[in-house]
């Protein structure tokens, strides 16, 4: 049989991973939500590296650095910047930076939230690759994306673990490449 596309060994490794290891739980946090859990993932060493090192391989030589969003963004975004020498920013839930920060509010899947970013971290035209966990309607990376370039950095990427593509969420996101390890 032909194979029309092939993925890159990293690549289909860790989609295989998180595929076998992703769990899903009915009505949480509340009625209608399935909630995907990559904790599982998180939680098997050859699993973690092999998401970790797609992330990385997929923008390579494209970003200096790294941001993570609050909180799963953040278990990535340190792996993925000490894999690929990459600086890294912490996006965080509103009210938790100190000093001069930007704010962005959205709309989530389930309610609405705030996200900040302190400023004056890296210089001007720094390239960032946004990390996070899951790709479900586009909020949360969408107004990380804002406050990324607000800041006056350059935004070159995004990388996901997982994609929930009925949500459409990659139609809220700009022109910068977005990559899923695996989407369902
Ligand atoms: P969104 O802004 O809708 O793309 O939501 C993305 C954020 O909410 C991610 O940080 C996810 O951790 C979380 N999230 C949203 N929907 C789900 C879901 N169905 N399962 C797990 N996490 C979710």
């Amino acid at each position: 049989m032909t194979q029309l596309s092939t993925p890159s060994a990293s690549s289909s490794s860790a989609a295989d991973h998180v595929e076998a290891l992703l769990a899903s739980y009915p009505d949480f946090p509340q009625p209608d939500i399935l909630f995907r859990d990559l904790n599982p993932v998180f939680a098997d060493a050859v699993a973690f590296r092999a998401i970790i090192d797609d992330l990385a391989d997929q923008h390579r030589g494209q970003f200096d650095a790294v941001a993570g969003i609050e909180a799963r963004g953040f278990l990535l975004a340190a792996a993925v910047g000490y894999a690929a020498n990459a600086a890294v920013l912490a996006v965080r839930k509103g009210g938790k930076l100190p000093g001069t920060v930007l704010t962005e509010e959205y709309d989530l899947e389930y309610g609405s939230a705030r996200l900040e970013l302190e400023v004056g971290q890296l210089p001007a035209g720094t390239r960032v690759l946004i990390l996070d966990d899951v790709l479900a309607t586009g909020g949360t990376i969408a107004a990380t994306s804002r406050l990324i370039e607000r800041a006056g950095y350059t935004l070159t990427g995004v990388g996901v673990v997982l994609e929930l593509t009925d949500l459409h969420g990659r139609e809220r996101l700009g022109t910068a490449p977005v990559h899923a390890i695996m989407s369902i």
